[in-house]
């Protein structure tokens, strides 16, 4: 009994699991009993779709009745046509096919019935989403986040989903533009086919075959003259611009490959994807209806919302009216987060789901140093909001406060040097009317990343050349480009770039670039006939890629009259420097502390995650022990230092560092005041004692403690 129910369950089981299986297990089994019978082989197969069918649509009843009466119609049908001799071995297998198409309808129903259950899955989360924003709507519910620079704001949302960048534009064309169209459909493919095939050299040289095939996979899509044939098709046959076309033969292409069995062709479908888009942004070269970048012009009081916000991304940003920004991502020790601090734009990350939640054209109220958007606001809380704006100091970039009138000292006199971070050229200003002593660190690569072409030398010659002009004769510390991690160009495919997928980063990359990194050096030294000018290389390893980075300026140099020598420095930020720091030293003219990638990469944090603040992230004891060590290794070896990360520009840690021997901090430029009104406060043997305390202390928390038991508190939210 038990071995029989043990059997039935099993049968069960895999009736449950293989529905499909049973369906063509039974047809066999029919066509078995037909040839058995001895006659000629009679599947039904005329009936067995109907019934199916009626089946899968939960038609239940039909096909039961369709599975009795069709084969009984069929045998009635022989019947007319047979001998009687027929009849017996027909009747039987009449029953038989009853049987089975009964069976057959109960399979067909469950399987329909099963997709359906997941049709409703899939939908309820939208649902869900739709539920929630329509709740949010009504009551102004307020979405927790962590704020990365702070402010108050007050705007409409526009929500941005990278990647959908390029756009389709205006699809219909009058029948007299087509040749125009078809015209500039085939130079965009061929300028796409020349970039992949500069790119495949550039492979082929370092021997990479993986790449070069991937790459063959492309062009061959690109080559493809059916793919062409048919973009045509559709510009001259259905006017469409050439956009258009391309835009929609390639979701085709795609959802065909998706629909296949085989792994390998789904995956295809990204190759499909990346074409069309190189093919897009080419039309977009050759003026046509590409739109610009979807963030390059907002509308007034503008709340950027997306997942993740690229760096390329956040500088094409319309500049004059975003008020916020909000992200699911973006840590607070991004190049976006810095980028938004220095342009004082209120910015929250850490919002789950943020882009499902509000919809462009939504009210949002944004309080940055809580960490909360409001979405739809009630009456009662845009007042509130608007109370707390008015408290607080005003948002706009153009806001100056008290420049320093006698420079920066300590209570008891001694002199701490304080300079500007800038990433742009007309950023230098507001340095220039905050009073500091110069630029420390100015960010090059801002220069590169929104760029559909690298920068010429003369372009970067005039950008540098206005901030040394500007604060000749206080120094301009250039920072050659780093490029790499989360700053990559919009003229380079970090897919595609050999360099970037290794990797690399800041020096390391640029001394691979060669001819783009000389075009830079060429600049900077241009622009060290008009000030003060010192160069300055990001993210050295040690010693020799520095040996290698003095060499290319060395060599520039020699080409160049008159030639005047700018001093060459280093950026202490990767563990690989500190424990090169003796060569690094006896090469370079002055080091900068970045401690913002110094903290990350001795934590093994991944910078651009949503993990701490750069500020609490260097005060951990392993970090402050390197730094310490930075610092008494250039004293030893008589080398100027500064520290340039963000946080120099905390009181707290400001005044840290002073007690460390430090005499100059870069910072943004709006974070100064605070910086300068710690420092006076403090006496430099009060800061020794607390950078003493501070070092023997073994934990973060005992870090912070003793730091809040002697200073003003730490502020390690926004920054
Ligand atoms: C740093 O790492 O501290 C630094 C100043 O460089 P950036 O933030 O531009 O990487
Ligand atoms: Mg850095």
């Amino acid at each position: 009994m038990n071995l029989l129910a043990n059997r039935s369950q099993l049968v069960k089981q895999f009736i449950k699991s293989n529905p499909s299986l049973v369906c063509v297990i039974l047809a066999l089994a029919t066509l078995a009993v037909d040839f058995a019978a001895g006659r000629e082989i009679r599947f039904p197969l005329f009936y067995v779709l109907p019934i199916g069918l009626a089946a899968w649509m939960d038609r239940k009843w039909l096909a039961y009745v369709m599975a009795i009466t069709l084969p009984a119609v069929g045998v009635v049908f022989e019947f007319l046509w047979q001998s009687t001799d027929y009849l017996h071995a027909e009747g039987t297998n009449t029953i038989i096919e009853i049987g089975a198409m009964i069976l057959y309808v109960f399979l067909m129903g469950k399987q329909g019935n099963r997709s359906r259950k997941m049709e409703v899955t899939l939908s309820t989360r939208e649902d869900e989403m739709q539920h929630f924003r329509a709740f949010t709507r009504l009551v102004g519910t307020s979405l927790q986040g962590r704020g990365v620079s702070s402010g108050l704001a007050d705007g409409v949302a526009v929500v941005h989903h990278p990647g959908n960048d390029v756009a389709l534009g205006d699809s219909n064309i009058t029948p007299d533009q087509a040749a125009a169209e078809v015209e500039r459909f085939d130079q965009a493919v061929e300028a796409s086919i020349q970039d992949l095939e500069k790119i495949r050299a550039r492979f082929e040289s370092q021997k990479a075959n993986d790449e070069c095939g991937l790459i063959d996979v492309q062009l061959s899509l690109l080559r493809d003259p059916s793919f062409t044939k048919k973009c045509k098709a559709r510009v001259t046959d259905a006017l469409v611009s050439a956009e258009h076309a391309v835009g929609l033969e390639i979701r085709v292409m795609e959802t065909r490959l998706l629909t296949l069995k085989q792994e390998f062709m789904r995956q295809r479908s990204a190759d499909v994807r990346d074409i069309g888009h190189q093919v897009l942004e080419n039309l977009g070269k050759s003026g046509g209806a590409v739109t610009a970048h979807p963030l390059a012009s907002l509308p007034p009081g503008a709340i950027v919302v997306t997942d993740d916000l690229l760096l390329s991304d956040a500088l094409q940003m319309d500049p004059v009216n975003v008020v916020a920004i909000i992200t699911e991502r973006t840590g607070p020790a991004s190049h976006v987060a810095i980028l938004a601090r220095g342009r004082r734009i209120p910015a929250i990350c850490d919002i789950n789901d943020v882009v499902f939640l509000v919809t462009t054209g939504d009210h949002l109220l944004v309080d940055a140093d809580k960490g909360t958007v409001t979405v739809a606001p009630t009456q009662s809380q845009s007042a509130a909001h608007f109370a707390d704006k008015e408290k607080s100091a005003p948002v706009s970039a153009t806001s100056v406060k008290t420049p320093i009138q006698s420079g920066c000292k300590t209570k008891d006199g001694v002199e701490i040097r304080l300079l500007g971070n800038i990433g742009q050229a007309d950023e230098a200003r507001m340095v220039m009317e905050h009073g500091l002593g110069g630029i420390g660190l100015f960010r090059s690569e801002f220069l590169f990343l929104d760029a559909d072409e690298p920068p010429d030398s003369d372009a970067q010659a005039a950008a540098y050349s206005e901030v040394a002009g500007l604060f000749d004769p206080l120094p301009v510390v250039i920072r050659t480009m780093d490029l790499g991690g989360d700053q990559i160009p919009r003229f380079i495919s970090a897919a595609n770039d050999p360099s970037l997928r290794a990797g690399m980063r800041g020096l390391e990359y640029s001394l691979t670039e060669s001819s783009l990194f000389r075009a830079q050096i060429l600049a900077i030294l241009r622009a060290s006939q008009r000030g003060n000018v010192k160069i300055m290389f990001p993210m050295v390893m040690g010693a020799a890629d520095m040996t290698a980075a003095r060499n290319v300026v060395e060599e520039i140099l020699q080409g160049e009259s008159p030639g005047i020598r700018p001093l060459i420095g280093a950026m202490i930020e990767t563990p690989s420097a500190v424990f090169d720091l003796r060569g690094i030293l006896a090469i370079a003219d002055f080091v900068c502390i970045g401690t913002n990638d110094l903290s990350h990469s001795i934590l093994a944090m991944d910078r651009a995650s949503q993990g701490h603040s750069a500020v609490r992230s260097f005060l951990h004891p392993s970090v402050l022990k390197a730094t310490h060590q930075i610092i008494r290794a250039a004293k030893k070896q008589a080398v100027p230092l500064s520290v340039c990360g963000e946080a120099a520009g905390d009181p707290t840690v400001a005044c840290l560092l002073a007690g460390m021997g430090v005499r100059e901090l870069s910072m943004n430029p709006f974070l100064v005041e605070n910086v300068l009104h710690a420092l006076r406060e403090v006496t430099l043997e009060e800061a020794r004692q607390i950078a003493r305390k501070v070092l023997a202390a073994s934990t973060p928390d005992e870090v912070r403690d003793t730091l809040a038991s002697s200073l003003a508190p730490v502020d390690s939210r926004a920054s």
